[in-house]
């Protein structure tokens, strides 16, 4: 198992794949219809990865599956600050915020899972961003940085230690999953091609590059065996 191991390079045709273990888990990011194209806050081709997302995860054990689950007024909505659009970034008590287009709010179609969504062994759907005044972009915290959303502590006391991510968006919730992930203690990787990114204001660079300083692997899924 090399999945531990830091640093970048290395990557060639005689590396072993990664063998996802009892004590990893494969986090599956907010697949839902707003995410889709169709969707009010459609990451493009954000339908593509489906398949694979399904195929990847009949590699793991241990699956969990997160659904952003907002209020209808949330905080990150654009629409809750007059004067403002989508895709602004506003200074909250909390810090910055991108606005966005309402989405994903509780109990509409925008927030169920994508139909073709196929993980029937997922353990755990974790509901995140239902808070009205707190968005939380992260499977782990909250964006104030100190709301737990309790998944660290039903990882860890199931002996899991190495999370595995993917899904919608890149430069967004899996990239803060992944990061938060590392920040507590866990190895995190995020397999890139079985995810989409939505690419405002150069944060897909931008967040690969936090995840590569903060040790988050970057994987393909044809990397895992
Ligand atoms: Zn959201």
């Amino acid at each position: 198992m090399v999945f531990g191991i830091a640093g970048a390079g290395g990557r060639g045709p005689a590396q072993a794949k990664v063998k996802p273990g009892a004590q990893d888990v494969l986090i599956v990011v907010d697949v839902q219809n707003g995410f889709v194209p169709g969707g009010s806050l459609a990451v493009t081709e954000g339908d593509v990865i489906i398949p694979l997302v399904n195929d990847l995860a009949r590699r793991f054990a241990n699956v969990v599956m997160t659904q952003d689950w907002h209020t209808s007024g949330h905080i990150s909505f654009a629409s809750a600050h007059p004067g403002h659009a989508a895709f602004e970034t506003l200074a909250l008590p909390y810090g910055q915020q991108t606005l966005w287009p309402d989405h994903c709010v509780q109990g509409t179609e925008s927030a169920a899972l994508h139909k073709d969504l196929s993980i029937p062994h997922a353990q755990l759907i974790l509901r995140k961003g239902y808070h009205p005044d707190v968005d939380s972009y992260s499977a782990f915290l909250e964006a104030d940085g100190k709301t737990c959303t309790g998944l660290e502590g039903y990882l860890k006391v199931r002996g899991i230690g190495g999370v595995y991510v993917c899904g919608l968006a890149t430069d967004f919730c899996v990239a803060w999953t992944a990061l938060d992930a590392r920040k507590l203690g866990f190895r995190a990787a995020v397999i890139e091609d079985a995810c989409r990114g939505i690419d405002t204001q150069g944060s897909l660079a931008a967040a690969w590059e936090r995840m590569k300083q903060a040790g988050v692997k970057r994987l393909q899924s044809s990397d895992i065996g």
